[in-house]
């Protein structure tokens, strides 16, 4: 089985080289060209039809996305080329190669009403331009007719790549006060999580018959169980690090609202993902968020 890996080197797609390994050769890339000539650039139409043409995949698992929710305010156009218009590309040419396109979305693609946990099917109303432009790439690939399995996930953190628990541990070392969002509520999942999840997805998928593949096509949830707020689960970054031995210098952190904190994009205050369905369709189990926290915290402290 060949497998092509878009965005390589972001907080999920490195975490997606080591996971995919047992499944099949895996042709990793960016947005580079590598030593064989393969370039994975996602806006580049011409190089990204040679390389379906050069390593005939089976299964594309595209990693890469334009993530900078603030800067998708005033980068309308970059973060729909991305998010959207290469997303269509991509299940143009998965179609044409009948391979299946395992895709990534967001909690972004809701307005963050109520405080019930979000259903797959429940309707998208983005109240910022990366959740419009990642819902806009969402429905090309209902429309295009490809084969896919988009994964939506929340809060990603991993020990690759810049995220809220190097942040929190950056300014918990540099700073005495701080104030943190308290009421935005969602899950933090790691990027570890979600490539060893997408890992069993498909192993699962080619175990099963073509009319089951058929019924498991769609959308999914995908985040640990039990949720937090940023406020929440900063103090709980900061209690672990200095049971891991951090020396902190932060004193005092208090809880501020999202008005507290004007943003160039406006974040959901609901966040939570209801992940029964994949848990129901692929028989997996989710770990709650802290274990994931957890052992990244592990990882950054003792490994510096
Ligand atoms: P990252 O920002 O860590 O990685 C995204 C990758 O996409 C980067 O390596 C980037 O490369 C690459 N990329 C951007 N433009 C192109 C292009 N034109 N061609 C090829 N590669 C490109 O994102 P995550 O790993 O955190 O996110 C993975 C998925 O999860 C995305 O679909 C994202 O929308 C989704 N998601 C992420 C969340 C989060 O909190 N981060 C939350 C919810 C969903 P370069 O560095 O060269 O720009």
């Amino acid at each position: 089985m060949n497998i092509l890996l878009l965005g390589k080197d972001g907080q999920v797609g490195w975490e997606l080289q080591r996971a995919l390994q047992p499944l099949g050769k895996v042709f990793a890339l960016n947005r580079h060209s590598d030593a064989s000539g393969l370039c994975g650039d996602l806006s580049n139409y011409d190089a990204i039809a040679s390389l379906f043409k050069k390593t005939s995949p089976n299964i594309v698992v595209n990693a890469a996305a334009y993530t900078a929710v603030d800067k998708a305010e005033s980068e309308r156009t970059e973060a729909d080329v991305i998010n959207h218009l290469a997303v269509e590309n991509l299940a143009k040419l998965c179609k044409n190669y009948q391979a299946l396109l395992i895709h990534y979305s967001t909690d972004y693609v809701f307005d963050g009403s109520g405080d019930t946990p979000w259903l797959e099917n429940d309707d998208s109303y983005p109240i910022n331009y990366y959740g419009k432009s990642k819902r806009a790439g969402e429905l090309v690939l209902e429309q295009t007719g490809v084969k896919f399995i988009n994964l939506r996930t929340s809060w990603v953190y991993g020990t690759y790549g810049n995220n809220f628990i190097k942040t929190m541990l950056n300014l918990a070392t540099s700073k005495t006060q701080l104030s943190v969002i308290s009421d935005q509520v969602g899950a933090p999942t790691g990027a570890s999580l979600i490539a060893d999840v997408t890992a069993q997805v498909i192993r699962y998928y080619n175990l099963q018959s073509n009319a089951r593949c058929q019924e498991l096509h769609g959308h999914y949830h995908l985040a640990p169980t039990g949720s937090c707020s940023w406020f929440e689960y900063a103090n709980f970054i900061f209690n672990n690090a200095k049971e891991l031995g951090e020396v902190l210098t932060l004193e005092d952190v208090s809880a501020i609202t999202t008005e507290q904190y004007p943003t160039p994009a406006k974040r959901p205050h609901n966040s939570r993902l209801n992940t029964q369905k994949l848990q129901t369709q692929f028989n997996l189990h989710l770990p709650h968020w802290q274990q994931g926290v957890t052992y990244v915290l592990k990882e950054l402290i003792h490994g510096k």
